[in-house]
């Protein structure tokens, strides 16, 4: 391990180059640790969809110095509005825009996920991070005083800490737990993007817009500062047994049919896109304490540790935060009273019951999303009434405050 100045200089390795890898290297790398991160794709890319993020998220991106670059390419929705799948009748809204900022001190954004990745990419490559692509993390052990890691079949490399940001199939969880593989939830996601300008009039929109129905729900929003419009329709169904569960080109006709009970309204704009990509969804059951996050000098991260359902709209929200959480307590790992272990403890302490209360929630949103009968019938009518109550959430969107 390296010197500098007389001090010991930590070093973490972080396997996964997503979202939350990269978060977790910006974080780390500024919190004074040399960091290797290794992908095990050849290149860094990102799936060609929208992601939101709520002000808990947008507010840790501003702390990171990157208001600017978000600013280039997220659109900034001025309200979400819920509508029946069925009917078409407006349900609820939330007003997004200037509320959110007076609220919780930042905005609502949407943005294609590539652009978040190449603005957290940028910011990580001013580091002194190293990048290290088509470089899978085979297998590692760990004793009290450093973690030994195999990589893309290169000599094995010593670091203090190692981060599992590799995703819903974490090979760090497998070895680290030991619990088996995500469930798959039997509900399926179809993705399309498409240009505002290739639209009718009637169809364009710089708003949230969340159609519920009887077993799926509809989500639109635009991205690339609007100019693009993100849809994502989510169904109850399954992928044939052989086919990869993740990232498939999708059968319109097949969603046009689960779709076929929809008002006018939503169908034409479901008919009006092409190109859609079909996720089967994954996801796991909320940890049951710290001590699955973090494990001596091996921590998890991002969907690693908390693969969920999308319905709360804050998996790369979560990663993003557990990213902060690890540089905060990372930083405070170099201090020589303080062991790395003791310190992952901690980012553990302070990420596991959020993310369990967040994968609980959206995993609830899928029933109420989809219900049908009496429970679709006083779910409407709750958001007719309450609408703006019910669709606000300050314990989300207000953030964390850290207990250090
Ligand atoms: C339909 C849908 C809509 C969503 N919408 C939203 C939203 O609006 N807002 C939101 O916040 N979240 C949303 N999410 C969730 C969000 O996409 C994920 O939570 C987030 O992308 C997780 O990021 P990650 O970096 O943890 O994992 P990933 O993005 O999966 O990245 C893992 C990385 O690790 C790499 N890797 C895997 N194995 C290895 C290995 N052995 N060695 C090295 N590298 C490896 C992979 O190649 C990948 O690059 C949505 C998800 C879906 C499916």
């Amino acid at each position: 391990m390296n010197d500098r100045g007389g001090h010991h200089l930590k070093q973490a390795l972080i396997a996964g180059g997503g979202i939350g890898g990269l978060a977790a290297a910006l974080s780390t790398s500024r919190a004074g640790w040399d960091v290797r991160l290794f992908e095990r794709a050849p290149a860094f890319s990102e799936v060609g969809a929208g992601v939101q993020l709520g002000p808990n998220v947008v507010k840790v991106l501003h702390g990171w110095g990157l208001a600017q670059a978000l600013e280039a390419v997220a659109a900034f929705p001025g309200r979400l509005q819920v509508r029946s799948a069925v009917s078409g009748q407006a349900l609820g809204e939330l007003p997004l825009g200037a509320a959110m900022v007076q609220r919780y001190g930042a905005p609502y954004v949407t943005l294609h996920r590539a652009d978040l990745h190449e603005l957290l990419l940028k910011a990580v490559q001013q580091t002194s991070a190293r990048l290290h692509l088509d470089c899978p993390l085979q297998s590692f052990s760990q004793t009290t005083q450093a973690v030994t890691v195999k990589a893309g079949g290169g000599p094995e490399i010593e670091c203090d800490a190692l981060i599992g940001a590799d995703g819903v199939w974490s090979t760090v969880r497998q070895q680290l737990l030991g619990d088996g593989l995500p469930r798959r939830t039997g509900h399926l996601a179809y993705r399309a993007l498409v240009s505002q300008a290739s639209l009718p009039d009637k169809l364009r929109t710089q708003h949230v817009t969340v159609w519920l129905g009887p077993r799926m729900h509809v989500v639109q929003y635009p991205v690339r500062s609007g100019d693009w419009l993100n849809v994502v329709a989510i169904v109850h169904g399954e992928v044939a047994a052989d086919t990869d569960p993740w990232d498939h080109s999708a059968n319109a006709a097949d969603l046009a049919a689960a779709l076929a009970g929809s008002c006018a309204a939503l169908r034409e704009l479901v008919d009006a896109l092409a190109g859609w990509r079909l996720w089967a969804l994954s996801d796991r059951a909320p940890m049951q304490g710290a001590h699955q996050q973090a494990v001596g000098r091996v921590a998890l991260l991002g969907d690693a540790a908390h693969p969920m359902l999308p319905y709360l709209a804050q998996g790369a929200g979560m990663a993003i935060e557990d990213a902060a959480e690890l540089g905060h307590t990372l930083a405070q790992a170099l201090d020589p009273v303080f062991d790395v272990p003791t310190m992952l403890q901690r980012y553990a302490l302070n990420r596991w019951q959020r993310n369990a209360q967040v994968q609980a929630r959206a995993s609830r949103n899928g029933q109420i999303f989809h219900a049908d009968g009496l429970l679709r019938w006083g779910r409407d009518a709750a958001l007719k009434v309450l609408g703006e109550k019910l669709l606000d959430m300050p314990w989300l969107y207000g953030g964390v405050s850290r207990v250090s």
